[in-house]
């Protein structure tokens, strides 16, 4: 194989690929990147696993400035999203608190990716771009306009250009040492080309909430005065509503996974996902409402 490179946290590493018959995984060691693919495996296998890998290590480094900027900004966070993005960094929709990084900031010194976390959960508290948002920048993250100037440098769209040639090298990333957590060594571990999903189900705000809603309804329920029919249905449902969520989130990670662009059919299928949770939320509270109240 061709020797390579990578580029990972603004620092270049060589690239070694290594033939073996076993489950896809990319390691680091000793200041290289090591990709492990089964022999005969084509190019599009390899830059998935790497991509897998590359999205799992961003998801885990954000996780952590999220933790902080949240705090500094006393905002909270219900997603985040690592994807590919023909023209932004990142993106915030405050009323789902949701936000999507672009996978390319791997590629990036750290603390351009700092910058991209502060300022969408700045748009937490400031949807706009006003002189209220760049307020809250001055204060908390005075370099932003330098940040931003580097990073407008090599805009996403440029990248992408150039995305199916270097795709190796753009799809890959490790953390700085320090900032590896407990997660991205596990993950490192256990291999890469299927950790996409559970990274998700670690990573899913939206499934820690309802798990949050069950550790409170369903103790709920035996103090209920109800008979126990009642309250196996009230129990059921709230369980279902977990079961849901779990599906929503191995969907989001599946569509997240297998697609490298927007694309309608992957929308419909999140949104479909979501439509399930809401139908069963709206379970949950016509059977407590049918049953306590009726
Ligand atoms: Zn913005």
């Amino acid at each position: 194989m061709p020797a390579s490179e990578v580029t990972i946290w603004g620092r270049r590493y060589p690239l070694q690929i290594v033939a073996l018959d076993a489950k896809p995984s990319v390691t680091f060691e000793r200041e290289r990147v090591i990709l492990n693919v089964r022999p005969g495996s084509d190019a599009a296998c390899r830059a998935a696993t790497m991509y897998a890998w590359h999205k799992s290590v961003l998801r885990a480094a954000a996780a952590e400035l999220i933790e902080k900027w949240q705090a500094r900004l006393g905002v909270s966070v219900a997603a985040c999203t690592p994807r590919r993005m023909e023209t932004k960094w990142g993106s915030c929709t405050p009323h789902t608190r949701r936000i999507r990084l672009n996978t390319e900031l791997v590629k990036k010194p750290p603390d351009l990716l700092e910058y991209v976390v502060a300022h969408e959960l700045a748009h937490l508290r400031v949807p706009n771009h006003g002189k209220a948002f760049v307020a809250i920048l001055d204060e908390h993250y005075p370099a932003w306009r330098e940040a931003r100037a580097r990073l407008n440098e090599s805009p996403p769209a440029a990248r992408r250009k150039t995305a199916t040639k270097h795709r190796e090298s753009i799809a890959m990333s490790i953390l700085p040492p320090k900032g590896r957590t407990g997660l991205a060594r596990l993950i490192a571990a256990i291999g890469y080309s299927r950790a996409g999903i559970a990274a998700a189900f670690k990573g899913e705000a939206a499934f820690r909430q309802i798990v949050a809603l069950n550790a409170v309804l369903v103790p709920l329920a035996f103090f209920c005065p109800v008979n126990r029919g009642e309250r196996a249905l009230m129990i059921a449902v709230c369980l279902l509503s977990l079961i849901v969520e779990l599906f929503n989130s191995a969907i989001e990670a599946v569509v997240d996974r297998i697609s490298e662009e927007r694309h309608p059919l992957s929308k419909n299928a999140k949104d479909m996902g979501s439509a399930a949770q809401s139908v069963a939320l709206a379970l949950i509270a016509a059977v407590w409402g049918v049953i306590l109240l009726g």
